[in-house]
């Protein structure tokens, strides 16, 4: 008999099996809930387990033998197109403290399980248990395995739990087992098969124990098509042909180390391979991909790098590399970035495939840090694994830390990566963290299974990151690093907690107290739990007395608005760091603490004009300079920026805007300090600037102090885009021509006429020589593209539609289809909304709802995309369920100003009767919005035009 969950009907379609679903489903299963036995309390089953529960810990696997058999082609007799018939077995140990029993939970989701073959065996005698019966949880993924009353399970026994199944290649979603789809050099359809299982889908494909500390072996056998190879974590062991099946191969896999079940990984597919060379890492590296795009060459940078990330990762943690290989492959449809599953890597094309002329320079960047990400957590999350996700901000943090130190490491260093990590990666990190609606601790106690999705967010890797380089530079970076080491070895091959990681620091602290960085009676899992177990973070106010040199540091948790903060007392330790005038080398290490006992302290500085608190920003805070000292820093920003390091002025740029928007600083003394810009050539400083303009130029976007938003904008950045040249140059590096893509973007779109006649001309070029596509450099394709349909007409419209339907890339096909809605008629806006809603115009139907967020995003479309929903929204949840109307209500809120306007999109969200909402951050961009009108516009306004006499 099947066990089977409700959806799964559709997909067992041959007739046997249907009327079998049908017996099984009539009596097969007893009812849940009328008179459940006793069971001594170790499942409650008289209470319907909820999804927010975790297995009991009564049996815990320690080795698993797995077969799957992924068909993929049509016809091939041998079952269903998109199933995977498996056998699974699995060895386990009944926990002494949880005593003797008669249950067995697992997880299982979408597995049609055949009950009959279902076993339990004593491994001691060999004997089989009796099974009762099974409970088959639907909303839980649960499956629950009742012995009979003469079987009972003794504690400290071993036991072997066997079973069939046929699990559910996922056609739709890219989880669990899935199917993705390229287009073979003959321009046919080819189908491949790979999984990704974090954080709950392993249960997806075959029965298991689908929780991060339940670590076993696992021996794997797939089961392929000869036409087809397959990969999975380990090498192959051997290749057999299967006798009853002819034309079919079993490849059987080497054991595993102890790994958890999200890590596991395996592919089926035709693609190919290019391997690094063994004299750069002595254990095999291969990089496969879809044949097309690797016989473009598209598969030669990452090999080589791979492996000497592999080789550098190895001599800074002083752990060898558990497995002995390492597999990294590009998965056409992909839901994520890359997933670091244990010795096959999984990845989105452009984070790992590179090919000269298309990709563009954030491209490079991407991928060399998501490579070295990924890398990072053979040793952060593999071999030492969160015990539960509360914890997953220590190997997300941890792989977000070290990415950029590996891609420096390897010589790769001229892409800035470490530069990069403290501007993107701190100050995303304080956008969300300061808004109240969207924020929380980074490690959440107790976290349950239905919110584990939640936590893959800003806050876990960049906040993560941040934390782990802030208690880096406390404790120094060797006393860091030994006790990193010493991490890693404790706990290999298991799991850990964010304790343990504290723990082994103030231990290796502890080791010469003399030197001790920390301030007195404060260990170091006291001052971090200040971080990690509280939302939000601080803002030190620095002000000097007027009458000495006496500084004092005051602390409260920063809020986007400052009236959010009202009767908050959160605190925290920080540790202070200073850099004066005189200082040659920018301090790292703390010379005072504030710590959470207080608000305030103080300190005597040197005589100087101007103090610099918090240089490399590793305290993870905000600075607000008050009064004289805001002013020295200004006054040194205009007489010569480049004392200040560029993380220096970053930080100033982004902490100055920030504090004026939210009430702490006058918003015209911050954007006072923004007017240095107009000397600065290097791209951080401009990063944070532009990041904290998209708002400005969204609100003003429909209304007369645009010309002089305009003008404020193109003003500053003049003379940088001059510098560097709009044409890219062959000397550029990375950076620049960053730079440059965010320049000639802003100016373009901000009306600049020397930017557009350039990016039509480029265009037009392109248009008489459509097969030379680098005529338009790759970077500045999506802003020369927006420019020439913005001020073109039919014939630049109907040449990047043409365009969009030949092109072979997503990043190429993403930047057409959105340049489409950079129009600003009407009609075109129209015509591309309705495009996008049909089946049956080319778009394709991954593009749809971003075609449609696309046109909401430019000012000339919002009321039409806003129309175009009301009028299409149950047409869409029919067709395409709640995520299109849903995302283009998010970027509506970040679109509709006016308190009329938002009043229209709320009303009109609870016009659909609950079918669809406002989430939190559409919530959070509406109250940005109001916040602009009541707060910040006023002061932005009169600054502004206080620049055009
Ligand atoms: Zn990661």
């Amino acid at each position: 008999m099947w066990s089977t969950r409700e959806g799964f009907h559709s997909l067992i379609a041959t007739t046997t099996l249907v009327v079998t679903i049908f017996l099984h489903t009539s009596h097969a299963i007893p009812p849940l809930f009328p008179q459940p036995p006793d069971f001594g309390g170790e499942v409650d089953l008289a209470r319907a387990p909820t999804p927010a529960d975790r297995l009991p810990k009564t049996l815990t696997p320690y080795h698993y033998w797995l077969e799957l058999r992924p068909i993929i082609d049509d016809g091939t007799g041998t079952g269903e197109r998109f199933t995977a018939p498996g056998k699974i077995s699995i060895k386990t140990i009944r926990s002494l403290e949880s005593g003797n029993g008669n249950t067995i939970t697992f997880h299982s989701l979408n597995n049609a399980i055949n009950e009959t073959t279902v076993s339990v065996v004593d491994d001691t005698d060999g004997t089989s248990l009796t099974i009762d019966y099974f409970v088959i949880s639907l909303s839980s993924h649960w499956f629950t395995i009742v012995m009979a009353s003469n079987s009972t399970l003794v504690a400290g026994k071993n036991y072997t739990l066997s079973m069939e199944f046929v699990s559910k290649i996922n056609t739709q979603d890219a989880i669990g087992l899935y199917t993705s789809v390229y287009k073979g050099a003959d321009n046919s359809t080819k189908y491949l098969v790979s999984t990704d299982f974090q954080a709950p889908d392993a249960r997806m494909a075959f029965p298991c124990f689908d929780e991060p500390h339940m670590k076993a072996v696992w021996e794997i056998d797939i089961i392929r098509q000869t036409h087809y190879h397959s990969l999975a974590n380990m090498p192959l062991a051997d290749s057999t042909p299967v006798p009853e099946l002819p034309g079919w191969v079993r490849d059987r896999y080497l054991p595993t180390v102890p790994m958890s079940s999200y890590l596991i990984c395996f592919a089926v597919s035709d693609f190919t391979m290019e391997a690094a060379n063994t004299s750069i890492y002595s254990k095999p590296v291969h990089v496969w991909g879809p044949p097309p795009l690797m016989e473009r060459g598209n598969g030669r940078f990452s090999p080589d790098f791979s492996a000497k990330l592999m080789s550098f990762f190895e001599t800074y943690y002083r752990i060898e590399y558990a497995l002995p290989k390492m597999d990294k492959i590009s998965i056409p449809d992909y839901s994520s970035g890359a997933m670091e599953n244990w010795g096959l890597n999984t990845y989105r094309d452009t984070r790992l495939l590179y090919e000269e002329g298309i990709s563009t320079a954030q491209d490079m960047f991407s991928m060399t840090n998501t490579i070295s990400h990924e890398l990072v957590h053979q040793w952060w999350g593999n071999l030492v694994t969160c015990e539960w996700w509360s914890d997953l901000w220590i190997q997300e943090g941890a792989a977000t830390y070290y990415a950029p130190i590996g891609v420096a490491g390897v010589g790769m260093g001229d892409l800035l990566p470490m530069e990069t990590l403290i501007t993107a990666s701190i100050q995303r990190s304080f956008d969300f963290d300061a808004n109240k609606g969207l924020t929380h601790p980074i490690h959440l106690e107790n976290i349950d299974p239905t919110n584990v999705a939640l936590l893959f967010d800003t806050l876990t890797y960049h906040k993560g990151a941040s934390l782990i380089r802030m208690m880096n530079a406390i404790v120094s970076t060797n006393t860091y690093n030994t006790a990193m080491t010493r991490f890693l070895h404790r706990y290999s091959y298991s799991t850990a907690t964010q304790g343990d990681m504290f723990a082994v620091l103030d231990e290796v602290i502890a080791e010469t107290p003399a030197s001790s960085p920390l301030p007195a009676n404060v260990n170091l899992t006291q001052i971090m739990e200040t971080w990690t177990l509280q939302s939000g973070y601080p803002v030190v106010s620095v002000e000097r007395s007027q009458f000495s040199n006496n500084v004092t540091f005051t602390q409260e948790r920063f809020f986007q608005r400052i009236a959010d903060g009202v009767g908050d007392t959160t605190r925290w330790h920080i540790p202070l760091t200073v850099q004066r005038p005189t200082d040659v080398l920018i301090p790292v290490r703390p010379e005072r603490w504030l710590t959470a006992d207080r608000a305030q302290t103080s300190l005597i500085p040197v005589s100087g004009a101007w103090i610099i608190v918090n240089p490399q920003s590793h305290g993870y805070y905000r600075v607000h300079y008050k009064n004289a000292l805001l002013d020295a820093i200004i006054d040194q920003l205009w007489r010569d920026h480049t004392v200040f390091d560029v993380q220096v002025r970053s930080t100033l740029v982004d902490d100055n805007i920030n504090l004026g928007y939210a009430g702490y600083l006058d918003l015209g003394k911050a954007l006072n300090l923004t007017l240095y810009l107009r000397n600065e050539r290097v791209l951080f400083p401009w990063q944070s600037f532009f990041t904290n303009m998209a708002l400005p130029y969204r609100m003003y976007a429909r209304s007369s102090p645009f010309s002089s938003f305009k003008k404020y904008v193109l003003d500053l950045t003049a003379d940088a885009l001059t510098a560097i040249n709009i044409q890219p140059q062959p000397s550029d590096d990375n950076p620049t021509t960053l730079l440059r893509t965010l320049l000639v973007t802003w100016r373009c779109n901000l009306g600049d006429a020397a930017c557009i006649t350039y990016s039509i001309g480029r265009f037009s070029a392109w248009m008489n020589n459509p097969s030379n596509t680098s005529i338009v450099a790759p970077d500045l394709q999506p802003s020369v593209y927006c420019t020439a349909i913005a001020n073109g007409g039919d014939s630049e419209w109907n040449f990047v539609w043409s365009q969009y339907l030949m092109a072979d890339r997503d990043v190429i096909q993403t930047s057409l289809i959105r340049a489409l809605a950079c129009s600003k008629t009407s009609f075109r806006l129209n015509t591309l909304l309705e495009m996008a809603f049909d089946l049956n115009s080319g778009v394709r139907g991954k593009h749809r709802t971003l075609t449609v967020q696309a046109v909401a995003g430019n000012s000339a479309g919002v009321n039409l995309a806003f129309s175009f929903l009301r009028a299409n929204w149950e047409a869409m949840i029919r067709r395409y369920g709640a995520s299109m109307p849903s995302g283009i209500i998010t970027t509506l809120s970040t679109q509709l100003i006016s308190a009329l306007e938002r009043k229209n999109l709320e009303d009109f969200v609870a016009s659909t009767g609950a079918q669809l909402q406002l989430s939190a951050g559409a919530v959070e961009n509406l109250d940005k919005g109001a916040h602009w009108r009541t707060t910040i516009e006023g002061n932005f306004t009169t600054f502004i035009r206080s620049l055009t006499p």
